[in-house]
């Protein structure tokens, strides 16, 4: 499937989740589609050797830090489990549908490794596959207890 770099325009709501703020889908939103882009205040190579929550490479030596009002995927979370995925384009940030999305449902994507072993490992992931795997882990632990 080619993909289509533009945003469709689907309508998003951030809204209070289990990690704090998210982005949820308003309405269905077909698999491929292009959801949103990400946007941000470019870096210089200076401010990319600080270590900025929402810094996003946008080539092997351009970043942009998406701390910014106007950019709300920002507030998309990381799942191990995703709905969306990320891809580049001409330094540019795009978040696709990975699979048929539900209307209601939240929005997540899979940060990258260096990310998420900095930010997320520490305090344990709050993905929903995650919680079902540690809910697993308990349940066994009580059964052969
Ligand atoms: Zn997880």
């Amino acid at each position: 499937m080619r993909r289509r770099f533009t945003p469709q325009g689907f309508k998003l709501k951030v809204a209070r989740s289990k990690t704090g703020r998210g982005v949820f889908a308003q309405e269905a939103i077909p698999r491929g589609a292009c959801i949103i882009e990400y946007t941000g205040r470019p870096l210089s190579e200076k401010e990319q050797e600080k270590d900025g929550k929402y810094f996003f490479w946008t080539s092997s030596t351009t970043m942009i830090d998406g701390n910014i009002p106007s950019n709300t995927a920002r507030f998309i979370n990381h799942s191990c489990a995703p709905n969306c995925e990320v891809e580049l384009k001409d330094r540019r940030i795009y978040i696709f549908a990975k699979r048929a999305i539900r209307a209601g449902e939240e929005l997540t994507y899979d940060y990258d490794t260096e990310y998420f072993e900095a930010h997320i490992k520490p305090r344990g992931c709050l993905c929903s596959k995650c919680a079902t795997a540690r809910a697993r882990a308990a349940d066994q632990k009580t059964a052969y207890a």
